[in-house]
């Protein structure tokens, strides 16, 4: 359903986070996008999307997740391995990288986050897809604004948003855009 578009951006929302039934929806969605030129936007915490058949390279989870480990002080910017227990430099107990840390160190996905910059760069005037799968208003400058906004200033973008609640598309892009009123995980399965 994806032949006509050059790249395609994806946004997995909060919806597939902790869903026993994400690991089918990702198997679906990655043998869907197989050999496109796409990257992935997570919202997710439970690091699933990691092992689930995409490109690891293309995929961004700003929120962390529970692959690394960080001070909770954030004492030293330096990521550690889950196997670790406390901090080198001023000894207390580690806690996941993720936005739950007290000082959140973002070097974990910032290398990730420049890359996708780049790579959106480089969708100016390209056939685009932006497919919004089950993001909320929890954090909507990562997925559900910044998709809006490249939609619209790409004279060849279109959207789909998959969303059981948060369905509804601004006015603005609403001639290239389609909204499915349904959850994005059950979606990608029934396809
Ligand atoms: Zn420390």
């Amino acid at each position: 359903m994806f032949e006509e578009f050059d790249m395609i951006l994806v946004g997995i929302g909060e919806e597939f986070d902790g869903n026993e039934k994400a690991p089918e929806a990702y198997k679906k969605l990655a043998k869907m996008l197989e050999g496109k030129n796409i990257f992935l936007v997570s919202l997710c915490m439970d690091d699933v999307i990691y092992g689930a058949g995409f490109d690891e390279s293309r995929i961004v989870a700003p929120l962390g997740g529970k692959r690394f480990k960080q001070c909770p002080d954030a004492c030293t910017h330096d990521l550690f391995s889950v196997d670790e227990t406390v901090c080198p430099h001023c000894g207390k107990e580690l806690v996941f990288n993720n936005i739950l840390a007290e000082n959140y160190v973002e070097e974990g996905y910032l290398p990730s986050w420049e890359k996708h910059k780049k790579w959106i760069s480089g969708t100016l005037n390209k056939k685009l897809l932006t497919l919004d799968l089950g993001s909320t208003l929890r954090f909507p400058q990562i997925v559900r604004f910044p998709f809006e906004k490249i939609t619209m200033i790409n004279d060849k973008a279109k959207m789909i948003r998959v969303n059981e609640k948060l369905w509804q598309i601004p006015a603005k892009i609403a001639s290239k855009a389609e909204s499915v009123k349904q959850s994005a995980v059950e979606w990608l399965i029934s396809l």
